[in-house]
């Protein structure tokens, strides 16, 4: 497949690259790794005349105590020792995008913000018209739900289901100014809108509290290929444990099974409680919940029974474990 055409910028700086948004207003992308956005170009998806590529940024750039920049390298969140130690969940679930060489080039902030997917739109430009096309392509009805207001593709990023339970936000970058935006309320339930960043605002960094450190975090991934695919269905779990060995934090999401990443916190309800409880009764209760809050739609290769139920599985399993687990400590 040839590319679409279009003009590349290379910005060095961040207001230079601000500058450029303004100048192409509605027909622009930003370009991070490309793993993704290139792939859509591939297949006539939304193409822009114009793409600003971040890649020569420093801004964007580097890995903190409580930051870490947009353009992070996937590799570098899975192999680099502080985030493994500060954050394990994260460095699980970036070692488990795609494969070796597509996460060289991926970005964290190209992941956070990567397109929604569905059967019927990442297709090449022949077959959508024999199909008669969609919603989020070229025309104006959902092939999945037949209706015409909203897309039901699934949001399958493996990230932002970890960097929600840690309670991470994220820092934009407009023309007019800057903002942060929690993640849990970044995103929003239509495949085609999907979040609130608008078109001219960059993501700059990820910002996590000092808590995120503390906690034991997991990620859980259900795909066909281990080597290579999109999650079909992935859950994350972050679990604090109290001096007394009592849950002090208890946050779970999943993704790929609904338009948005999904946050539940259960801090409130178990807060207090012996963490060998988990694997009594709070495990299997979660999981159950989370399970009920998963809506799939049959837009992937998978059943949606099927990975609805792998939602309750995959995460019994992942809250046995990190209760297991000891507690890092960071300082
Ligand atoms: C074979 C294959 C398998 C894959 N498997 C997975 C998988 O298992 N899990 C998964 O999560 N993803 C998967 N992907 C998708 C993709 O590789 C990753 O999500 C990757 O992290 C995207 O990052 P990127 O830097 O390449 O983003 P890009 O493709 O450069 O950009 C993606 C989107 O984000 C926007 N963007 C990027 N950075 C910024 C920024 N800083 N500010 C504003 N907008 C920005 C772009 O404009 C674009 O809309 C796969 C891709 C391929 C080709
Ligand atoms: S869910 Fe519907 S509108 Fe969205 S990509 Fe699929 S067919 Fe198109």
């Amino acid at each position: 497949m040839i590319l679409a055409p279009f003009e590349l910028h290379r910005p060095t700086r961040l207001d230079e690259a601000l500058a450029l948004a303004s100048a192409h207003a509605g027909d622009f992308d930003w370009l991070a790794g490309g793993t993704d956005m290139l792939q859509n170009y591939k297949n006539r998806l939304n193409a822009r005349g114009h793409v600003i590529a971040l890649d020569a940024i420093e801004e964007l750039g580097g890995v903190g105590d409580d930051r870490l920049g947009a353009m992070t390298r996937l590799t570098t969140l899975a192999d680099d020792p502080r985030v493994r130690e500060r954050w394990p969940g994260l460095a699980d679930a970036a070692g488990v995008v795609a494969s070796p060489l597509v996460r060289n080039s991926a970005t964290l902030g190209g992941n956070l913000l990567v397109e929604n997917r569905c059967f019927w739109f990442n297709q090449t430009p022949f077959w959508r018209s024999t199909k008669g096309s969609c919603l989020k392509a070229e025309s104006d009805e959902c092939r999945v739900i037949p209706q015409k207001e909203i897309c039901y593709a699934a949001y399958s990023g493996d990230l932002a289901p970890v960097l929600m339970v840690l309670g991470a936000s994220i820092e934009l970058a407009s023309p007019s100014g800057r903002r942060t935006v929690a993640l849990a309320d970044f995103y929003r339930g239509d495949g085609i809108e999907r979040n609130v960043k608008a078109a001219d605002e960059i993501v700059v960094t990820v910002l996590l509290p000092p808590e995120a450190a503390t906690l034991r975090s997991g990620y859980e991934k259900l795909r066909h290929r281990d080597t290579l695919d999109y999650p079909e269905m992935g859950v994350a779990a972050a679990l604090g444990v109290d001096d007394g060995g009592r849950i002090a934090t208890l946050r779970c999401a999943h993704t790929a099974v609904d338009t948005v990443p999904r946050l539940t916190d259960y801090t409130n309800e178990h807060a207090g409680r012996p963490v060998a409880e988990i694997g009594e009764s709070i495990a299997p209760t979660v999981a159950t919940d989370m399970e009920a809050s998963a809506r799939p739609s049959r837009n992937t290769a998978m059943p949606v029974g099927y990975r609805k139920k792998m939602v309750r599985v995959y995460l019994e399993r992942l809250l046995r474990r990190l209760a297991e687990e000891r507690t890092v400590q960071t300082e």
